[in-house]
């Protein structure tokens, strides 16, 4: 008998289902809580319109990844798209912020533009403060406040960090840990996107694998056609052509641990009836809150410290509008009159609306959009589930998108034809509140000897799909190699030739 691998879904979930058939003898079996694949990285369809929750840039500092990425779904030749879907296409990064009702180059760039926008006297406190911070650092950084004013200036951070990072996180910069920073910007600096907009001004572009430029700066990523949700479609598609097997529709809610082994879980399948998989080894990309207490209906709860750090844990939520319109009232600075403009997320910065980012999924894929023509935009709110703006009935929720996009002249209101509302929960991991003693889960868990915590909210990290993937791949790599220690899989995202700068 092949030994067996069950798998609690997501993008890292399929990763570890592929890599153990095309490796090992180990058959592995995915269970999804849901009725569709990838996850947080899944397409979401609308009446023929595609939507991608958050903007899934398909970019990796590892090789092994993008390789990967191509294998499944390959490099589009030219024009191939308009006859084929499974293909990759090779998108320009555009991104802007918008505060003062203008926009501005992400990464800020100082061009006569910039200044203009900011005008003089906030140009010249920006500078001011800028040089103070560089002249007396606060020594000891603490929060993100610090990491951010240390690193800009305060000005700097008032202007262009603060209000969105806050709307991203639901709490004060200053309540946040300086580490975010650390792992989300650190290698971003004024001096380094001056140096990256010198070097890459009158230079030609450069090839997709980018080796030397910061991740928020890279200028090109790939992107499936019809979202992200296409990879891992694909993948699951040929996770069972190999001998795997992918349930939906099951939702685990009970593992069961004996002698530090997980021998079985639980869960409700498709039919409505409970259903017991018994397996070897086990991977799971669910949230470690949940994790830990499916262990507990398992029948041998965690420690009690453990159940108690896991149960606190915190997450961010979020709630993607899709807004069909007609045209934007806002059109390229500088292009033709009414010419769509080019990003493919804007950062909305003004502090009035509690709208935090806006994408503009034409941009992403001109076929995602259904009707040529049109314009297809994705409203971004990030809250609490159960919060006041979580609970608000959807068609408020669509009219509260549509106002403030109109509030800040990015749209008229009577411009818009249709509207769908998506809830994502736990999209972000919190490094606040409990967050600090999290390594007495990892302790617990990293005993369980056949136990693996793979990807994002499976390891409570923020990880992108290269680096879920890449826990997932480390992993099987564990398995095929008889290593037991985990140490490898935490060391992604961390370690120094895996540690990327990110900016969402
Ligand atoms: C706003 C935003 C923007 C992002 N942008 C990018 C980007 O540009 N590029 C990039 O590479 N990555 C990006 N990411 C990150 C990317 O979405 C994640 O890294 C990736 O989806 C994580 O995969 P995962 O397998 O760990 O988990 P998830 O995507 O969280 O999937 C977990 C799956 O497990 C299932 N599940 C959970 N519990 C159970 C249960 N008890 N029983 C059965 N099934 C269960 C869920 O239904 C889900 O399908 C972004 C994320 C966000 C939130």
């Amino acid at each position: 008998m092949k030994s067996k691998a069950i798998i609690i879904g997501g993008p890292a979930g399929l990763t570890a289902a592929y890599e153990l058939l095309i490796r090992t003898d180990v058959q592995p079996i995915v269970l999804e809580r849901y009725d569709y694949l990838g996850g947080i990285s899944r397409t979401v369809q609308y009446k023929g319109n595609r939507m991608d929750i958050g903007g899934h840039r398909f970019f990796s500092k590892s090789d092994r990844v993008m390789n990967w990425w191509l294998e499944h779904l390959p490099e589009e030749k030219p024009g191939q798209a308009e006859r084929e879907d499974d293909v990759m296409l090779v998108r320009g990064r555009k991104s802007r912020i918008y505060f003062l009702r203008k926009f501005f180059e992400y990464p800020v760039q100082l061009t006569a533009a910039t200044l203009g926008n900011l005008g003089p006297w906030r140009t010249v406190k920006i500078g001011v403060s800028y040089v103070k911070a560089m002249a007396f650092p606060i020594r000891k950084v603490e929060n993100l406040e610090q990491f951010f004013i240390n690193r800009f200036g305060r000005e700097l951070y008032l202007t262009f960090f603060k209000s969105y990072t806050e709307k991203v996180w639901g709490v004060p910069c200053h309540k946040i840990s300086a580490e975010w920073g650390a792992q989300r910007i650190k290698g971003l600096s004024i001096r380094k996107a001056l140096l990256h907009f010198i070097q890459s001004s009158g230079k030609k572009k450069q090839d997709i694998q980018q080796k030397e430029t910061e991740t928020s700066l890279i200028e090109q990523f790939l992107y499936p056609k019809l979202g992200p949700g296409q990879m891992w479609e694909k993948v699951a598609r040929e996770v069972q052509e190999k001998g795997g097997q992918v349930v939906l529709n099951f939702n685990v809610t009970a593992v069961e641990v004996k002698d530090n082994r997980v021998v079985a879980v639980r869960g409700v399948g498709p039919d409505g009836q409970e259903q017991r998989y018994e397996g070897d080894y086990f991977f799971s990309t669910t949230s470690v809150k949940e994790l830990i207490a499916a262990i507990d209906a398992g029948g041998s709860p965690a420690p009690q410290n453990v159940r108690e750090v896991a149960s606190k844990l915190e997450y961010r939520d979020f709630i993607a509008v899709g807004l069909l319109v007609d045209k934007l009232k806002v059109s390229e600075p500088g292009g033709k009159a009414g010419e769509l403009v080019r990003d493919n997320w804007i950062y909305i910065q003004e502090p009035d609306v509690l709208i935090g980012r806006l994408q503009v999924f034409n941009n992403w894929s001109p076929y995602l959009v259904a009707e040529p023509g049109k314009v297809w935009l994705g409203a971004e709110y990030f809250c609490y589930e159960g919060d006041e703006l979580w609970t608000l009935p959807k068609e408020k929720m669509a009219a509260l998108a549509a106002d403030e996009l109109a509030k800040i002249d990015i749209i008229r209101r009577e411009d818009v034809r249709d509207s769908v509302v998506v809830h994502m929960a736990k999209t972000y991991p919190a490094y606040f509140g409990v967050y600090d003693r999290f390594n007495e889960v990892r302790q617990y868990v990293d005993a369980i000897s056949n136990l693996f915590l793979v990807g994002r909210n499976g390891m409570h990290k923020y990880n992108n799909q290269d680096h879920s993937m890449l826990t997932a791949m480390t992993a099987v790599d564990n398995i095929a190699a008889g290593r037991t220690d985990k140490a490898n899989l935490w060391e992604v995202n961390t370690e120094q030739d895996y540690h990327e700068s990110k900016e969402k």
